[in-house]
Protein backbone atom coordinates (compact mmCIF):
# COMPACT_ATOMS: atom_id res chain seq x y z
CA UNK A 1 0.00 0.00 0.00
CA UNK A 2 1.23 3.25 -1.25
CA UNK A 3 1.47 6.09 0.94
CA UNK A 4 1.26 8.69 -1.95
CA UNK A 5 -2.03 7.52 -3.08
CA UNK A 6 -4.60 10.30 -3.85
CA UNK A 7 -7.86 9.51 -2.55
CA UNK A 8 -10.11 7.52 -4.86
CA UNK A 9 -7.02 4.97 -5.19
CA UNK A 10 -7.38 4.81 -1.50
CA UNK A 11 -10.72 4.44 -1.37
CA UNK A 12 -10.51 1.36 -3.33
CA UNK A 13 -7.48 -0.20 -2.13
CA UNK A 14 -6.36 0.43 1.44
CA UNK A 15 -6.89 -1.85 4.28
CA UNK A 16 -7.40 -4.74 1.93
CA UNK A 17 -6.95 -7.95 3.38
CA UNK A 18 -6.84 -10.95 1.11
CA UNK A 19 -6.99 -14.75 2.48
CA UNK A 20 -5.27 -17.83 0.70
CA UNK A 21 -8.63 -17.80 -1.69
CA UNK A 22 -6.84 -14.74 -3.08
CA UNK A 23 -10.04 -13.00 -3.23
CA UNK A 24 -11.36 -9.98 -6.23
CA UNK A 25 -13.83 -8.55 -3.76
CA UNK A 26 -13.40 -8.22 0.13
CA UNK A 27 -14.12 -11.37 1.78
CA UNK A 28 -17.25 -10.79 4.67
CA UNK A 29 -15.61 -12.72 7.62
CA UNK A 30 -18.84 -13.75 9.42
CA UNK A 31 -17.49 -15.14 12.51
CA UNK A 32 -17.99 -13.93 15.84
CA UNK A 33 -14.35 -15.90 17.28
CA UNK A 34 -11.26 -17.55 15.64
CA UNK A 35 -9.62 -20.58 16.32
CA UNK A 36 -6.63 -21.16 18.32
CA UNK A 37 -3.32 -23.74 17.23
CA UNK A 38 -2.89 -24.63 20.92
CA UNK A 39 -3.21 -23.79 24.49
CA UNK A 40 -0.62 -22.14 24.36
CA UNK A 41 -1.53 -19.64 21.24
CA UNK A 42 -4.50 -19.35 22.84
CA UNK A 43 -2.96 -17.92 25.85
CA UNK A 44 -0.36 -15.79 24.16
CA UNK A 45 -2.95 -13.67 21.91
CA UNK A 46 -4.50 -12.93 25.25
CA UNK A 47 -1.75 -11.56 26.48
CA UNK A 48 -0.87 -9.39 23.66
CA UNK A 49 -2.56 -9.63 20.11
CA UNK A 50 -0.57 -8.71 17.37
CA UNK A 51 -1.82 -6.91 14.14
CA UNK A 52 -4.66 -8.89 12.38
CA UNK A 53 -4.40 -11.24 15.29
CA UNK A 54 -8.12 -11.42 16.61
CA UNK A 55 -9.85 -12.76 20.03
CA UNK A 56 -13.48 -11.74 19.30
CA UNK A 57 -15.75 -9.46 17.11
CA UNK A 58 -17.02 -7.59 19.76
CA UNK A 59 -12.66 -6.71 19.74
CA UNK A 60 -12.17 -6.99 16.25
CA UNK A 61 -12.63 -8.73 13.06
CA UNK A 62 -10.62 -8.89 9.82
CA UNK A 63 -13.80 -7.68 7.85
CA UNK A 64 -14.22 -4.89 10.45
CA UNK A 65 -10.34 -3.98 10.38
CA UNK A 66 -10.30 -3.58 6.87
CA UNK A 67 -12.61 -0.78 7.02
CA UNK A 68 -11.30 0.82 9.80
CA UNK A 69 -8.38 0.59 7.77
CA UNK A 70 -9.40 2.13 4.92
CA UNK A 71 -11.08 4.98 6.12
CA UNK A 72 -8.81 6.06 8.72
CA UNK A 73 -6.63 6.14 5.48
CA UNK A 74 -9.31 8.48 3.31
CA UNK A 75 -9.66 10.66 6.41
CA UNK A 76 -5.68 10.85 7.26
CA UNK A 77 -6.12 9.62 10.82
CA UNK A 78 -3.60 7.22 12.64
CA UNK A 79 -6.23 5.23 13.62
CA UNK A 80 -10.20 4.32 13.55
CA UNK A 81 -12.57 1.79 15.65
CA UNK A 82 -15.87 1.13 13.80
CA UNK A 83 -19.07 1.50 15.87
CA UNK A 84 -22.89 -0.50 15.13
CA UNK A 85 -24.40 3.15 14.56
CA UNK A 86 -23.25 6.72 14.66
CA UNK A 87 -24.95 7.52 17.63
CA UNK A 88 -22.51 4.56 18.76
CA UNK A 89 -19.92 6.66 17.96
CA UNK A 90 -20.83 9.97 19.15
CA UNK A 91 -21.13 8.02 22.89
CA UNK A 92 -18.50 5.99 22.64
CA UNK A 93 -16.61 8.73 21.65
CA UNK A 94 -17.16 11.13 24.44
CA UNK A 95 -17.85 8.40 27.41
CA UNK A 96 -13.96 7.31 26.71
CA UNK A 97 -12.71 10.69 27.34
CA UNK A 98 -14.64 12.14 30.06
CA UNK A 99 -14.91 11.40 33.59
CA UNK A 100 -17.52 12.89 36.79
CA UNK A 101 -16.68 16.32 37.35
CA UNK A 102 -15.47 16.87 33.73
CA UNK A 103 -16.58 20.04 31.90
CA UNK A 104 -18.07 20.04 28.34
CA UNK A 105 -18.58 22.54 25.99
CA UNK A 106 -20.94 21.85 23.06
CA UNK A 107 -22.54 23.60 20.29
CA UNK A 108 -26.47 23.89 20.77
CA UNK A 109 -27.16 23.03 17.01
CA UNK A 110 -27.28 19.40 17.56
CA UNK A 111 -28.67 16.24 16.15
CA UNK A 112 -31.50 15.98 18.66
CA UNK A 113 -29.58 12.09 19.57
CA UNK A 114 -26.46 13.85 20.52
CA UNK A 115 -28.10 16.48 22.25
CA UNK A 116 -29.69 13.72 24.41
CA UNK A 117 -26.73 12.54 25.30
CA UNK A 118 -24.81 15.69 26.08
CA UNK A 119 -28.51 17.14 27.60
CA UNK A 120 -29.68 14.01 29.76
CA UNK A 121 -26.74 11.35 29.74
CA UNK A 122 -23.35 13.07 30.80
CA UNK A 123 -24.95 14.81 33.39
CA UNK A 124 -26.53 12.17 35.06
CA UNK A 125 -22.40 10.60 35.29
CA UNK A 126 -21.12 14.12 36.87
CA UNK A 127 -20.30 15.61 33.64
CA UNK A 128 -21.08 19.75 33.41
CA UNK A 129 -21.98 20.54 29.84
CA UNK A 130 -22.41 24.43 28.63
CA UNK A 131 -23.56 25.32 25.61
CA UNK A 132 -23.05 27.92 23.30
CA UNK A 133 -23.85 29.29 19.92
CA UNK A 134 -21.03 27.77 17.55
CA UNK A 135 -19.97 30.16 15.32
CA UNK A 136 -19.75 32.36 17.98
CA UNK A 137 -15.74 32.05 18.94
CA UNK A 138 -16.22 34.84 21.68
CA UNK A 139 -19.17 32.41 23.55
CA UNK A 140 -16.30 29.45 22.65
CA UNK A 141 -13.74 31.24 24.68
CA UNK A 142 -16.19 32.39 27.45
CA UNK A 143 -17.33 28.80 28.35
CA UNK A 144 -13.98 27.18 28.10
CA UNK A 145 -12.49 26.53 31.54
CA UNK A 146 -9.17 25.11 33.23
CA UNK A 147 -11.47 21.85 33.89
CA UNK A 148 -13.07 21.68 30.48
CA UNK A 149 -11.76 18.23 29.07
CA UNK A 150 -13.84 18.40 25.73
CA UNK A 151 -15.32 20.19 23.13
CA UNK A 152 -18.16 18.50 20.72
CA UNK A 153 -19.76 20.17 17.53
CA UNK A 154 -21.41 19.36 14.53
CA UNK A 155 -19.18 21.44 11.77
CA UNK A 156 -21.95 21.87 9.83
CA UNK A 157 -25.17 21.88 11.47
CA UNK A 158 -28.26 19.90 10.75
CA UNK A 159 -30.92 21.39 9.27
CA UNK A 160 -29.56 25.37 9.26
CA UNK A 161 -26.31 24.19 7.64
CA UNK A 162 -23.78 26.61 9.84
CA UNK A 163 -20.12 26.15 9.45
CA UNK A 164 -18.19 25.76 12.48
CA UNK A 165 -14.55 26.81 12.42
CA UNK A 166 -12.98 23.83 13.33
CA UNK A 167 -9.03 24.89 13.52
CA UNK A 168 -10.13 27.92 15.93
CA UNK A 169 -11.96 26.23 18.06
CA UNK A 170 -9.57 23.84 18.55
CA UNK A 171 -7.12 26.62 19.19
CA UNK A 172 -9.18 27.59 22.05
CA UNK A 173 -9.89 24.12 23.21
CA UNK A 174 -6.24 22.94 23.37
CA UNK A 175 -5.31 26.47 25.26
CA UNK A 176 -6.88 24.83 28.10
CA UNK A 177 -5.90 21.30 27.43
CA UNK A 178 -9.38 20.07 26.18
CA UNK A 179 -9.69 17.40 23.56
CA UNK A 180 -11.56 18.28 20.34
CA UNK A 181 -14.59 15.93 19.59
CA UNK A 182 -16.22 16.59 15.66
CA UNK A 183 -19.60 15.12 14.64
CA UNK A 184 -18.29 15.44 10.73
CA UNK A 185 -21.47 13.94 8.71
CA UNK A 186 -22.39 16.85 7.02
CA UNK A 187 -18.89 17.66 5.64
CA UNK A 188 -18.20 13.83 5.31
CA UNK A 189 -14.84 12.10 4.67
CA UNK A 190 -14.41 13.54 1.09
CA UNK A 191 -14.49 17.23 2.19
CA UNK A 192 -12.78 16.73 5.51
CA UNK A 193 -9.35 17.79 7.13
CA UNK A 194 -10.83 17.65 10.31
CA UNK A 195 -7.29 15.98 11.93
CA UNK A 196 -5.33 18.63 10.16
CA UNK A 197 -7.20 21.41 11.31
CA UNK A 198 -6.91 20.20 15.01
CA UNK A 199 -9.64 17.74 15.73
CA UNK A 200 -8.81 15.20 18.05
CA UNK A 201 -11.53 12.95 17.41
CA UNK A 202 -13.95 12.70 14.53
CA UNK A 203 -17.07 10.84 14.36
CA UNK A 204 -18.94 9.85 11.38
CA UNK A 205 -22.56 8.39 10.87
CA UNK A 206 -21.50 6.27 8.59
CA UNK A 207 -25.13 5.26 7.75
CA UNK A 208 -24.94 8.46 5.74
CA UNK A 209 -22.25 8.79 2.98
CA UNK A 210 -20.37 5.93 3.47
CA UNK A 211 -22.99 3.67 2.99
CA UNK A 212 -24.95 5.87 1.02
CA UNK A 213 -27.24 3.89 -0.47
CA UNK A 214 -29.75 3.40 2.84
CA UNK A 215 -29.24 -0.18 3.85
CA UNK A 216 -27.19 -0.01 7.08
CA UNK A 217 -26.31 1.87 10.09
CA UNK A 218 -23.08 2.16 11.02
CA UNK A 219 -20.42 4.74 12.60
CA UNK A 220 -16.70 5.15 13.29
CA UNK A 221 -14.49 6.90 15.67
CA UNK A 222 -11.28 8.43 14.27
CA UNK A 223 -7.72 9.75 15.82
CA UNK A 224 -4.60 9.34 17.10
CA UNK A 225 -3.46 5.87 17.90
CA UNK A 226 -2.78 6.61 20.76
CA UNK A 227 -6.53 7.92 21.95
CA UNK A 228 -8.28 5.25 19.66
CA UNK A 229 -6.09 2.53 20.76
CA UNK A 230 -6.10 3.66 24.74
CA UNK A 231 -8.95 4.86 25.10
CA UNK A 232 -11.83 4.56 22.75
CA UNK A 233 -10.94 0.75 21.94
CA UNK A 234 -10.95 -0.23 25.67
CA UNK A 235 -13.98 1.36 26.50
CA UNK A 236 -15.85 0.38 23.23
CA UNK A 237 -14.79 -3.30 23.37
CA UNK A 238 -16.15 -3.74 26.73
CA UNK A 239 -19.76 -1.99 26.11
CA UNK A 240 -20.74 -3.90 23.40
CA UNK A 241 -20.73 -0.88 20.46
CA UNK A 242 -18.97 -2.45 17.59
CA UNK A 243 -19.37 -2.93 13.96
CA UNK A 244 -20.85 -6.25 12.85
CA UNK A 245 -18.65 -7.46 10.05
CA UNK A 246 -22.09 -7.49 7.04
CA UNK A 247 -22.20 -4.05 7.89
CA UNK A 248 -18.37 -3.52 7.63
CA UNK A 249 -18.14 -5.29 4.35
CA UNK A 250 -21.46 -2.88 3.27
CA UNK A 251 -19.44 -0.06 4.13
CA UNK A 252 -16.28 -0.84 2.75
CA UNK A 253 -17.66 -1.18 -0.75
CA UNK A 254 -19.75 2.15 0.26
CA UNK A 255 -16.00 3.53 0.79
CA UNK A 256 -14.91 2.52 -3.44
CA UNK A 257 -17.62 4.91 -4.68
CA UNK A 258 -17.17 7.51 -1.68
CA UNK A 259 -15.68 10.26 -3.52
CA UNK A 260 -17.95 9.76 -6.71
CA UNK A 261 -20.82 9.93 -5.16
CA UNK A 262 -20.33 13.09 -2.60
CA UNK A 263 -19.01 14.76 -5.63
CA UNK A 264 -22.14 14.02 -7.66
CA UNK A 265 -23.89 15.05 -5.03
CA UNK A 266 -22.04 18.48 -4.02
CA UNK A 267 -22.23 19.37 -7.70
CA UNK A 268 -25.78 18.99 -7.69
CA UNK A 269 -26.64 20.37 -4.75
CA UNK A 270 -24.51 23.28 -5.99
CA UNK A 271 -26.40 23.86 -8.65
CA UNK A 272 -29.94 23.53 -7.31
CA UNK A 273 -28.88 26.28 -4.81
CA UNK A 274 -28.11 28.13 -7.48
CA UNK A 275 -30.55 28.10 -9.13
CA UNK A 276 -33.46 28.41 -6.71
CA UNK A 277 -32.03 31.01 -4.57
CA UNK A 278 -34.29 33.69 -6.18
CA UNK A 279 -37.41 31.32 -6.46
CA UNK A 280 -40.19 33.82 -5.43
CA UNK A 281 -42.10 30.68 -3.33
CA UNK A 282 -38.80 30.97 -1.52
CA UNK A 283 -37.37 33.39 1.68
CA UNK A 284 -34.06 31.48 2.26
CA UNK A 285 -32.07 29.03 0.64
CA UNK A 286 -29.16 27.84 2.95
CA UNK A 287 -26.09 26.35 1.51
CA UNK A 288 -22.56 26.68 2.31
CA UNK A 289 -21.74 27.00 -1.52
CA UNK A 290 -23.92 29.96 -2.30
CA UNK A 291 -21.68 32.99 -1.98
CA UNK A 292 -24.63 34.61 0.24
CA UNK A 293 -24.17 32.38 3.15
CA UNK A 294 -23.21 33.92 6.12
CA UNK A 295 -19.93 31.45 6.09
CA UNK A 296 -18.85 30.92 2.69
CA UNK A 297 -15.30 31.40 2.92
CA UNK A 298 -15.24 29.47 5.99
CA UNK A 299 -16.42 26.62 4.14
CA UNK A 300 -14.60 27.05 1.21
CA UNK A 301 -11.60 26.61 3.32
CA UNK A 302 -12.50 24.49 5.49
CA UNK A 303 -14.34 21.68 2.99
CA UNK A 304 -13.55 23.16 0.07
CA UNK A 305 -17.45 22.62 -1.06
CA UNK A 306 -20.75 23.54 0.05
CA UNK A 307 -21.33 20.08 0.67
CA UNK A 308 -24.55 17.36 0.14
CA UNK A 309 -27.56 19.05 2.01
CA UNK A 310 -29.22 22.49 1.43
CA UNK A 311 -32.24 23.77 3.32
CA UNK A 312 -34.92 26.01 1.76
CA UNK A 313 -37.32 28.27 3.59
CA UNK A 314 -40.56 28.37 2.12
CA UNK A 315 -42.51 31.93 2.52
CA UNK A 316 -45.84 29.67 3.50
CA UNK A 317 -44.90 28.21 6.20
CA UNK A 318 -45.65 24.89 7.12
CA UNK A 319 -48.80 24.18 5.03
CA UNK A 320 -46.67 25.58 1.66
CA UNK A 321 -43.52 23.19 2.79
CA UNK A 322 -45.93 20.29 2.89
CA UNK A 323 -47.56 21.52 -0.51
CA UNK A 324 -43.90 21.59 -1.54
CA UNK A 325 -42.94 17.84 -0.04
CA UNK A 326 -46.09 16.16 -1.43
CA UNK A 327 -45.40 17.80 -4.66
CA UNK A 328 -41.84 16.08 -5.39
CA UNK A 329 -42.02 12.88 -7.68
CA UNK A 330 -38.28 11.73 -7.46
CA UNK A 331 -37.13 13.54 -3.96
CA UNK A 332 -38.81 11.02 -1.60
CA UNK A 333 -39.66 12.52 2.24
CA UNK A 334 -37.61 10.61 4.80
CA UNK A 335 -35.04 11.27 7.42
CA UNK A 336 -31.69 9.95 6.31
CA UNK A 337 -29.42 11.72 4.05
CA UNK A 338 -26.00 11.33 2.34
CA UNK A 339 -28.06 9.00 0.05
CA UNK A 340 -28.00 8.50 -3.66
CA UNK A 341 -31.79 9.04 -3.44
CA UNK A 342 -32.62 12.80 -3.05
CA UNK A 343 -34.38 13.00 0.26
CA UNK A 344 -36.59 15.69 1.68
CA UNK A 345 -37.31 16.29 5.31
CA UNK A 346 -39.49 18.73 7.41
CA UNK A 347 -37.64 18.77 11.02
CA UNK A 348 -39.96 20.72 12.27
CA UNK A 349 -42.28 18.18 12.33
CA UNK A 350 -40.16 14.90 12.48
CA UNK A 351 -36.29 14.71 13.35
CA UNK A 352 -37.11 18.02 15.51
CA UNK A 353 -40.65 17.66 16.56
CA UNK A 354 -38.97 16.82 20.42
CA UNK A 355 -37.45 20.60 20.76
CA UNK A 356 -39.82 22.84 21.92
CA UNK A 357 -40.59 25.84 19.86
CA UNK A 358 -39.01 27.53 21.87
CA UNK A 359 -35.58 26.24 20.63
CA UNK A 360 -36.30 25.36 17.45
CA UNK A 361 -37.00 29.06 16.60
CA UNK A 362 -33.54 29.81 18.34
CA UNK A 363 -32.01 27.11 16.26
CA UNK A 364 -33.86 28.75 13.10
CA UNK A 365 -35.91 25.86 12.37
CA UNK A 366 -38.85 27.70 10.95
CA UNK A 367 -42.10 25.91 10.40
CA UNK A 368 -41.54 26.68 6.83
CA UNK A 369 -38.04 25.23 6.37
CA UNK A 370 -37.15 21.96 4.14
CA UNK A 371 -34.27 19.80 4.63
CA UNK A 372 -32.68 18.79 0.69
CA UNK A 373 -30.23 15.85 0.87
CA UNK A 374 -28.88 15.90 -2.77
CA UNK A 375 -28.58 12.58 -4.68
CA UNK A 376 -26.40 11.57 -7.90
CA UNK A 377 -29.74 11.46 -10.08
CA UNK A 378 -29.43 13.80 -12.98
CA UNK A 379 -29.15 17.44 -11.98
CA UNK A 380 -31.93 18.00 -14.75
CA UNK A 381 -34.37 15.85 -13.53
CA UNK A 382 -34.02 17.09 -9.89
CA UNK A 383 -33.98 20.97 -11.13
CA UNK A 384 -37.67 20.11 -12.79
CA UNK A 385 -38.73 18.12 -9.69
CA UNK A 386 -37.70 20.56 -7.33
CA UNK A 387 -39.04 23.76 -9.04
CA UNK A 388 -42.02 22.23 -10.03
CA UNK A 389 -42.86 21.24 -6.20
CA UNK A 390 -41.92 25.15 -5.48
CA UNK A 391 -44.23 26.25 -8.43
CA UNK A 392 -46.82 24.67 -7.06
CA UNK A 393 -46.13 24.93 -3.32
CA UNK A 394 -46.28 28.86 -3.66
C1 LIG B 1 -27.42 10.63 11.62
C2 LIG B 1 -26.51 11.42 12.47
C3 LIG B 1 -26.02 10.89 13.66
C4 LIG B 1 -26.40 9.51 14.17
O1 LIG B 1 -26.08 8.48 13.32
P1 LIG B 1 -26.85 7.04 13.33
O2 LIG B 1 -26.06 6.25 12.37
O3 LIG B 1 -28.25 7.32 12.92
O4 LIG B 1 -26.77 6.53 14.72
C5 LIG B 1 -25.16 11.67 14.42
N1 LIG B 1 -24.82 12.91 14.03
C6 LIG B 1 -25.28 13.46 12.88
C7 LIG B 1 -24.85 14.83 12.50
C8 LIG B 1 -26.15 12.74 12.07
O5 LIG B 1 -26.60 13.28 10.93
Amino acid sequence: MSETWKPRTTAVHAGTRRSQYGEMSEAIFLTQGFVYDSAEAAEARFVSAGEDEYIYARYGNPTVRMFEDRIARIEGAEDAFATASGMAAVSGALSSILKAGDHVVAAQALFGSCLYILEEVLGRFGVEVSFVDGTDLDQWRAALRPDTRAVFFESVSNPTLEVIDITEVAKLAHAVGALVVVDNVFASPVFSDAVAQGADLVVYSATKHIDGQGRTLGGVILGSRDLIRKSVEPYMKHTGGAMSPFTAWVMLKGLETLDLRVRAQAGNAQQVAEAVQHHPALSRVLYPGLAAHPQYDLARAQMGAGGTVLSLELKGGQPAAFRFLNALKIAQISNNLGDAKTIVTHPATTTHQRLSEETRTRLGISPGLVRVSMGIENVEDLLADITGALDAAG
